[in-house]
């Protein structure tokens, strides 16, 4: 997985307010020098700020979405397209964050659509998937997380980014043991193709991440809390 371009993705969840725009100013800064050439690094801020963190032309920052609809338009109040995400100015699109599954009952079949939709707006979609604690215990992880991702994989080839986060190891401070992300990152690689980034999410901080990204088949990082100021989020992507 040598040739990969890795990927550094922060996920702000329901965090950020237009203040908050001088931290992540702050960080594209710190990226100008030295400059990482071998990492993307991507910000997934709350919806409402991809178009001024757009508007600032960070050329060191690309823009995520943390979710979109399955649909182009309609009436769906409250909800925003892929193209209209594509339009403030974002990249990339998260689809099936576990918070999404639980709090918004997605399910494997909406993921899939979301997916669609956001390769349809020209978004390259990051998909998650991951196992619960009880599904871990029982040994079913790599079972479970497979056919998770099976059920929304469009094929190889469609720069689909996939990431694995334990749901156990999300904002919990724990994280998966370099064994376990290795063997669940070895199922992955199987089940989509060499060029697939795979990214490792669940409690990424400064002090752990170079052990997490030197493990087999991990392409990067989503970094959930620890992606929210600039003095933790900047030693993850220099790792
Ligand atoms: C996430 O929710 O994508 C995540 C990895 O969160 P944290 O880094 O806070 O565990």
């Amino acid at each position: 997985d040598g040739d990969v371009r890795r990927l550094i993705a922060g996920n702000w969840k329901m965090n950020g307010l237009e203040d908050d725009l001088a931290e992540v100013t702050t960080l594209a800064q710190r990226l100008e020098t030295p400059r990482p050439d071998n990492v993307d690094v991507v910000i997934c801020p709350p919806a409402t700020l991809i178009a001024p963190m757009h508007a600032l032309q960070f050329d060191t920052i690309g823009l995520g979405a943390q979710d979109c609809h399955t649909e182009e338009s309609g009436a769906y109040t409250g909800d925003l397209s892929a193209a209209m995400l594509r339009d403030a100015g974002a990249c990339y699109c998260i689809v099936g964050h576990s918070e999404r599954r639980d709090y918004h009952g997605e399910t494997d079949e909406v993921v899939k659509a979301k997916l669609a939709a956001a390769l349809k707006a020209d978004l390259i979609p990051i998909l998650c998937v991951g196992e619960n604690l009880e599904t871990r215990e029982a040994g079913k992880a790599v079972d479970t997380v497979v056919a998770q991702l099976k059920a929304a994989f469009p094929g190889a080839g469609k720069g689909v980014v996939v990431a694995y986060e334990p749901i156990w190891a999300i904002g919990t401070g724990k994280t998966a043991g370099p064994a376990e992300i290795e063997e669940m990152h070895a199922a992955l690689r199987q089940a989509t193709s060499p060029d697939t980034r795979l990214l490792y999410g669940g409690s990424v901080k400064p002090g752990n991440a170079a052990e997490i990204l030197a493990v087999s088949n991990v392409n990067g990082a989503l970094v959930g809390g620890a992606s929210l100021k600039a003095d933790d989020f900047e030693p993850i992507v220099r790792a």
